[in-house]
């Protein structure tokens, strides 16, 4: 199948993990932030998975697909999570070409340019409390794991730190975000924004196995 074709089908998978999560992100967000993540990430990721349909039919290539989508989540989401999620894919757009075939660059180049965009534009270390305490274990495992043919059993492994990681934040006060704002009362709970991270990178690791 076309790459355009592979990558609408993981934006459609996307969406339907977001609908599925939403409320419990919205839980874990009303304790640890504005109580919006879950609505952010349903309404972005269908926004997303529209574009790439729409694109699809215009006969977009990958490249193209994932820039027009991205723009959608950061549109349709709102929120810094949207705009984060929105730069991420259209970073991961440009490790693509629009002639199918054209270039041999994968999933996980597309992976580290997204993440790399994430922690570009919104600048959280780890210990900061965001999802950048999930992105940097799970690129870090995913470095060590990829030999150039196992994406998807690389992808899968580095999920399963990401959600350590995610879990781990539950111990932390939060310094950036919004949840910066209600300090103390995020500790015991897990940064939603991490823990949307994990879920997604290990929905991929699936969908790719
Ligand atoms: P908002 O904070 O605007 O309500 P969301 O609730 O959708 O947006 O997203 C909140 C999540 O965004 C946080 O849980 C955190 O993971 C992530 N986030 C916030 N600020 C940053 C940042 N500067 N860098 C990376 N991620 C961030
Ligand atoms: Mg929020
Ligand atoms: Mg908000």
């Amino acid at each position: 199948r076309a790459v355009a074709a592979q990558v609408a089908e993981v934006l459609a998978l996307f969406e339907s993990v977001c609908a599925r999560e939403e409320a419990e992100l919205g839980r874990i967000d009303a304790i640890a932030g504005d109580g919006d993540h879950g609505q952010g990430m349903a309404y972005g990721s269908s926004g997303a998975a529209a574009a790439a349909r729409a694109a699809l039919e215009d006969g977009a290539g990958a490249r193209t697909l994932l820039v027009r989508a991205g723009e959608a989540w950061s549109e349709s989401a709102g929120g810094t999570s949207g705009a984060l999620w929105g730069a991420a894919l259209i970073a991961a757009g440009g490790v693509f070409d629009d002639r199918d075939g054209a270039g041999s660059r994968t999933v996980v180049d597309a992976l580290d340019a997204g993440i790399d965009a994430i922690q570009r534009l919104g600048g959280a270390q780890v210990g900061d409390k965001t999802m950048i305490d999930a992105a940097v274990p799970f690129r870090q495992t995913l470095a060590s794991t990829f030999t150039g043919e196992n994406a998807a059993a690389a992808i899968l492994e580095a999920a399963g730190a990401a959600r350590e990681a995610a879990d781990a934040t539950a111990s932390i006060t939060a310094t950036l975000g919004r949840s910066r704002v209600l300090g103390e009362k995020s500790v015991g709970t897990p940064d939603p924004g991490a823990i949307s991270f994990s879920i997604l990178m290990k929905e991929l690791g699936q969908h790719l196995s």
